[in-house]
């Protein structure tokens, strides 16, 4: 059992002073007490804000060592996704099971270093280069879960379904060879994953994620929604303008437009990168309550375009943020990403803002309940029942000296360098303590050596 005191803490009602909470071993809250007074043996959080702490909704945990590698123009004169695509496929020819594991813990140790708590991991590197299956099928998800255990980091996993390089049905070649599973063996990887997910803690979940409309065929996807529907969801939508073309062309409708039209989506279902939508898919997407996976800085860095955000939240739809690519990590930068997109593209201030809060706080409370919403995790709050997933800002921070309430999320989110995240909770576990992780020096040493390697391969 843990005690934790903490003088300024964000519950689901507002900013509240002299907060008790207590923690049972599975690291759930199972008291608060506000107007409290600290007890010797609590956790003292002097001189810290506590807040809940979100979960990066969508990440590929192995580019993170692709970060910087594909900022030039490609042969054609012209960089883009299909250009950065390729070489992402050329670094899969090398990427061993320890390799992932090693770039994935760094990845989850950035994650939580930032202020995630917990990470929706959408993983489709499962086979061996050629394609070939693994002793242990679902070796390279075991190698996540292993990550996650080091670094802590709630982890809710995501097989990745892919079975085709396009909605024609052409086949996968070279480096998505990795990728390709037919639905009775990705049964298989998927059953072996959930062995390794069930036997890493109590808060772990596993979901699906069949990868696009472009490489799931319909009948396939018919198969994965009636065996997996009701768990976490996730899908790539709508990123780029190309491959809303080809499923428009193939399917004579949009793809969002598409998926309603053929399926009863939920909730728990992540529709990644609805960037594109008309105003029939805006209005199926708030409706269904499912949440929009936005990835602010990856959308930004692969050029896809901007999702309209102030419609979507003045609407009352669910959004929440993830690293994808992992091209930066950082919980902040996302969420000015996010905000600083909707002022350009609409040439306005503070946007996505409700009357009685600030824009850092709206964007915060909203990425917060639509993460673990994604998830099929009990967070997204401090609340008795919810796993504790929270983080502190050092209110000490020169950055944030002096300041109260909201305006420390603003001042956090827009307006600091070095980062003020103190603490890191995860379902309890106290992963990062005075802005460093505890395993730091082991999981920076092993991916110094990993990251290396590839590079000089490419
Ligand atoms: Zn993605």
């Amino acid at each position: 059992m843990t005690r934790i005191f903490a003088e300024t803490v964000l519950l689901p009602e507002g900013w509240t002073s002299n907060v008790r909470l207590q923690l049972d071993g599975a690291g759930v809250i199972t008291s608060i007490e506000r107007n409290a007074a600290r007890q010797e043996g609590d956790v003292n959080l002097k001189g810290k804000a506590l807040l809940p702490a979100p979960v990066n909704l969508h990440s590929h945990g192995f580019q993170r060592a692709l970060a910087g590698l594909t900022e030039r123009k490609g042969s054609g004169g012209q960089d883009s996704f299909w250009t950065w695509r390729t070489l992402m496929y050329s670094f899969l020819e090398n990427l061993t099971p320890e390799d992932t594991q090693a770039i994935n813990a760094y990845a989850q140790m950035e994650m939580l270093q930032s202020g995630y708590s917990a990470v929706a991991e959408f993983h489709y590197t499962h086979h061996q280069v050629g394609g070939a299956l693994y002793a242990n099928p679902a070796e390279q998800s075991l190698r996540v879960v292993e990550a996650a255990r080091q670094s802590g980091i709630g982890l809710t996993h995501l097989p990745v379904y892919y079975n085709q390089g396009g909605v024609d049905g052409r086949v996968l070649q070279g480096g998505q060879l990795r990728f390709k599973n037919d639905i009775s063996q990705f049964f298989r990887v998927w059953e072996a994953a959930k062995a390794g997910i069930e036997a890493l803690s109590s808060d772990s979940r596993i979901g699906v994620a069949p990868h696009s409309l472009r490489a799931v065929p319909k009948d396939h996807l018919d198969e994965l929604v009636k065996a997996f529907g009701e768990k976490p969801f996730h899908i790539h939508i709508a990123e780029q303008v190309a491959e809303i073309d080809e499923i428009q062309n193939a399917y004579g409708v949009p793809p969002v437009q598409w998926l309603y039209e053929n399926y009863d989506v939920q909730p728990g279902w992540c529709l990644v990168h609805a960037t594109h939508l008309n105003d029939a898919e805006k209005d199926h997407l708030i409706r269904s309550r499912a949440v929009a996976g936005l990835c602010p800085l990856t959308e930004a860095n692969l050029g896809d375009g901007i999702f309209d955000c102030v419609n979507h939240m003045d609407q009352g739809g669910v959004v929440g943020v993830g690293t994808d690519s992992n091209i930066s990590i950082s919980l902040a930068h996302e969420l000015r990403v996010l905000e600083y997109s909707q002022r350009l593209n609409l040439k306005g201030r503070a946007l996505v803002c409700e009357d009685e809060k600030s824009t850092g706080r709206t964007l915060f409370d909203a990425v917060c309940l639509g993460g673990a919403q994604a998830a099929g995790r009990t967070g997204g709050a401090i609340e008795i029942g919810n796993f504790a997933d929270m983080m502190t800002l050092d209110v000490t921070h020169p950055d944030l000296e002096g300041l109260k309430g909201d305006t420390l999320l603003d001042s956090w989110i827009f307006g600091t360098q070095s980062d003020p995240v103190s603490d890191v909770w995860s379902a309890g576990r106290h992963m990062v303590q005075n802005g460093q992780h505890i395993h730091q020096q082991e999981i920076v040493e092993n991916y110094r050596r990993t990251a290396a390697k590839l590079r000089s391969l490419l």
